[in-house]
Order: C-alpha cells, then sequence, then structure tokens
C-alpha cells in the first residue's frame, strides 16, 4: 500500500493526468455567485481536500462534479476527459464518478451484499464476488446476507463506502462522511477508509469543515471561503503558513 503522504507524482518530461480537473467553475444562486471561479487537480493515488466554513460553495462544487447540478461557467475533466462544460454534459451515471455523503442511505430493502452490488453490471456470480471482496476488506464479509438495519452506523457506513467502490470509479467525492459518526470510531472509519481508497488506486476529493480531518486525511488542502479557493498546498503548509488573518481564525477557531 503506498504511503498516504507520498508527495504528488512529479512531471519528468510529461505531465501526470489529473483524475479529476476544474477549471473556473462558477456557480450562481439569485445572483450571488456561491463557486466563484474554483480550479483544482486531483493526482492519481492522491486525497485533495476542500476545506472551508459552513456556507462557502463546498458542496455545490461537488455537486457540480457529481453532475447533478449545472455550472454556469466553467469545465470538468475526468481523466483528461471533458465530461462537463456549458455545451456538453455526461450524465452522472457515466461520470465514473464515486459518491459518499453523510447520509449515506442504504437501501433499507436489499441485502448488505445486494447494496454493495447495486450498481454494477455482469453476471451474478461475478457482482457477488466483487461485493464479497469489498465487504471482506472493511471487515463486513460474514454480514452480507444481513439486512443495513441489523448494523451499527458505523458499519452502515463502511458498507456504503464499499458500495461507492464496487464500480471502480476514477475518483470518489466525499462530502463530510464521517460527520455523523461520533467521535469515538471517527479516527478508525477515516484511516480504514483512507487505506481501502489507496488500496483501490482510487484518487479522492474529500469536502469538510474541520481543519483536523483535513490535516488528517489529504495529500493537498484547498481552502475555500465565500466560493473562492484562497489557499492550495500541503497540510503542513498551509497549517503552519495560513494565507491571511481569516485563515489563522479558521484554523484556530475549530481547534
Ligand atoms: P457548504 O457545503 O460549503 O456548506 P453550500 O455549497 O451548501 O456550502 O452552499 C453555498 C451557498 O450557496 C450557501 O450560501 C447556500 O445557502 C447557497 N445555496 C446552496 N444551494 C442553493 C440553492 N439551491 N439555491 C439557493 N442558494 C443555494
Ligand atoms: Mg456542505
Amino acid at each position: 500500500m503506498p504511503d498516504p503522504k507520498t508527495p504528488a507524482p512529479q512531471a519528468t518530461g510529461h505531465e501526470v493526468t489529473p483524475r479529476l480537473e476544474i477549471r473556473h467553475l462558477r456557480r450562481f444562486f439569485e445572483g450571488r455567485a456561491v463557486v466563484d471561479d474554483v480550479s483544482l487537480r486531483v493526482l492519481p493515488g492522491q486525497v485533495t481536500c476542500l476545506l472551508g466554513p459552513s456556507g462557502c460553495g463546498k458542496s455545490t462544487t461537488l455537486r457540480m462534479i457529481a453532475g447533478v447540478e449545472m455550472q454556469d461557467e466553467g469545465e470538468i475533466y475526468v481523466d483528461g476527459r471533458l465530461i462537463c462544460d456549458t455545451l456538453h454534459r455526461v450524465p452522472p451515471e457515466r461520470r465514473e464518478i464515486g459518491l459518499m455523503f453523510q447520509d449515506f442511505a442504504l437501501f433499507p430493502h436489499l441485502s448488505v451484499g445486494d447494496n454493495v452490488a447495486f450498481g454494477l453490471r455482469g453476471a451474478k456470480d461475478s457482482k457477488r464476488q466483487r461485493a464479497q471482496s469489498l465487504l471482506d476488506r472493511v471487515a463486513l464479509g460474514q454480514y452480507i446476507d444481513d439486512y443495513p438495519h441489523q448494523l451499527s452506523g458505523g458499519e452502515q457506513q463502511r458498507v456504503a463506502l464499499a458500495r461507492a467502490l464496487a464500480p471502480r470509479p476514477k475518483i470518489m467525492l466525499m462530502d463530510e462522511p464521517f460527520s455523523g459518526l461520533d467521535n469515538r470510531l471517527r479516527d478508525g472509519i477515516r484511516d480504514e477508509t483512507l487505506s481501502l481508497l489507496k488500496e483501490e488506486d482510487t484518487a479522492v476529493l474529500l469536502v469538510t469543515h474541520e481543519p483536523e480531518e483535513a490535516m488528517r486525511m489529504a495529500d493537498e488542502i484547498a481552502l475555500m471561503r465565500d466560493g473562492k479557493i484562497v489557499q492550495q498546498g500541503a497540510p503542513y503548509n498551509v497549517y503552519t503558513r495560513p494565507a491571511d488573518k481569516a485563515a489563522v481564525a479558521f484554523f484556530s477557531d475549530v481547534n
């Protein structure tokens, strides 16, 4: 398993194609730019964290990438392929993007295994095999034929992770996925999630308002405020050299 803190692959003659790249994304609500010229890249094998206070535009950014909301300006690329600009639009289910939100909503009427296999195509046997292997890796293999309500919140969260990874997405979008969990569980699940994502070689764009979570999980932090990215860099650099007073206040407030 690669070390989570391995630096971004450096360009040596040719550029690495980012798993995700957004350019100059904008979204207006009632005449106000809630996402205002946001550009960022997520490189293969990396976790990039979009960090900022509540209301700064993180979820709106993620929803545009997922394709459930349309940007007013800007382009989105997955693995170098244009999936959305103001003229072209690949539908959400064909973007090769995985999603995980705080409200992970497993299907209550489907077994744990069927939840994980839900988005997969192909023969029944091979879908079950993929589900079993992912469930084994989140240590829930023995619950494949149980139902979500028989599991704890933390276990359901791990099933949701397995479900999101099942179709081998190129990039995983996570919107505050751990904030519904109690403190006691959270660190363990964060670490487990990270190692599974790295094993599966899935790049991640993680949204959070908690500096501590970003520091723990990210290879790269993009600090967002009022719809704009105000600073971007390695966690240590962003934390020790905040761009401005507001960034200092943000880091010290929440800690
Ligand atoms: P975050 O995820 O960082 O908390 P959001 O992206 O959810 O922020 O919201 C950014 C801003 O956009 C907020 O001021 C929010 O009220 C506003 N907003 C989000 N969705 C809508 C909408 N559908 N209509 C109007 N305003 C919205
Ligand atoms: Mg949000």
